[in-house]
């Protein structure tokens, strides 16, 4: 028997229906098959209980599924648990839950390694491999959401695509996985739980806007200077903060949506009252909401946390001006489960 080379998850409940028609099956196993994929996140025909053996069978021998398997589990002392995933050629990416109040929030990768190179991030050391396909993106948030219910006893409330690598690299496959984590079909989350980050890519967010996404949109700003943007992000010299302002003002017309900046605090870099005030001039555009980010140290990074003292100067600079401000501290950082910090070692170790 050679292997089947189509992967059920790229088939639409039609197909399916059409497949059992064509092999003398009942209409109604599609459904059933189409529900144990996407409602009951089955990642092997086995688990597929209800389904005949024979039947199982004979998904087999035409479908692959290429789930994720669980790699690794780290758990941090501040609960987050960190985990690793193989995909089905091989390569390993990481996602993340992370336990806040009353949150329980994954954060999902969308590429295996990244290639924009920003040099405070440890995932920018790595060279840049492959997107993932959407039913990957969707897996790490079956198996998290699976680890939250059994580990917290909740279910996920949140979805960060800020793992490894650059959603908007990977549009197609990032669109569809958000629309199945949001169907009443899958998961039914609110996309307003979803929050895509990007880098900044002008055009990708232009076509966001075009295409009405009803998820929020976080833009990794970290400077508001164009020289200090260029700096520490190489993409920077792609499409300019002018280019960005147009795009992202684009965007909030179509979305009518908020915009969460994301700004990394590093010492001495980007944390003086001039910075604070071309972040604020720089916000001025459309609606935001501004997350001050403690900076986790990568090995040979030059770059250093601004602490707290500076960071709260910032903070209130922003404040006074009537700005939305958040200061996010950092989680997991004992398993190098922090922003920037996936995926760097397991790589390494097992030069993959
Ligand atoms: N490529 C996307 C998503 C992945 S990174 C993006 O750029 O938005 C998710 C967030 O973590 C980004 O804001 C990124 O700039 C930030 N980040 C990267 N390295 C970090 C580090 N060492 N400490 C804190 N935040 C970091």
């Amino acid at each position: 028997m050679t292997t089947p080379s189509v992967n059920i998850r790229t088939q639409t409940l039609e197909e399916l229906e059409l497949f059992f028609r064509e092999h003398g099956e009942q209409r109604y196993r599609a459904r059933q098959v189409y529900d144990w994929i996407w409602k009951k996140t089955a990642r092997s025909f086995d688990q597929m209980t209800d389904i005949s053996k024979a039947t199982r069978e004979l998904l087999k021998s035409h479908f692959t599924l290429n789930a994720l398997e669980v790699y690794t589990t780290q758990r941090s002392e501040d609960k987050t648990i960190k985990m690793s995933f193989r995909l089905f050629d091989g390569h390993i990416i990481e996602g993340v839950l992370i336990p806040s109040g009353n949150r329980m929030t994954a954060c999902i990768s969308s590429q295996v390694g990244c290639n924009l190179a920003c040099k405070f991030c440890a995932t920018g050391m790595i060279r840049y491999i492959r997107n993932l396909h959407f039913e990957e993106i969707f897996d790490q948030v079956a198996i998290i959401q699976e680890t939250a219910l059994k580990e917290y006893g909740h279910p996920l409330s949140n979805i960060v695509y800020m793992g490894m690598g650059e959603p908007m690299l990977n549009y197609q496959n990032v669109l569809r996985s958000a629309e199945k984590i949001s169907s009443p079909d899958s998961l039914g989350m609110s996309p307003q739980r979803i929050t895509v980050s990007t880098v900044g890519i002008a055009s990708m967010i232009r076509q966001l806007g075009n295409d009405k996404v009803r998820f929020n949109l976080a833009l990794s700003l970290h400077s508001a200077i164009n020289e200090k943007r260029n700096q520490i992000i190489p993409y920077n010299l792609r499409n300019s903060l002018e280019d960005l302002v147009e795009a992202v003002k684009h965007f909030h017309q179509q979305t009518h949506s908020r915009i969460t900046i994301e700004y990394v605090m590093l010492k001495g870099f980007n944390d003086s009252i001039t910075d604070a005030r071309a972040l604020a001039d720089f916000c001025k555009n459309f609606p935001v909401k501004v997350n001050l980010i403690q900076y986790n140290p990568v090995e040979n990074v030059p770059y250093e946390d601004s602490g707290p003292e500076r960071t709260e100067a910032f903070r209130l600079f922003l404040e006074k001006l009537n700005m939305v401000v958040n200061v996010r501290r950092s989680r997991g950082k004992d398993i190098d489960a922090a922003c920037g910090q996936l995926a760097n070692k397991i790589i390494h170790q097992h030069k993959i």
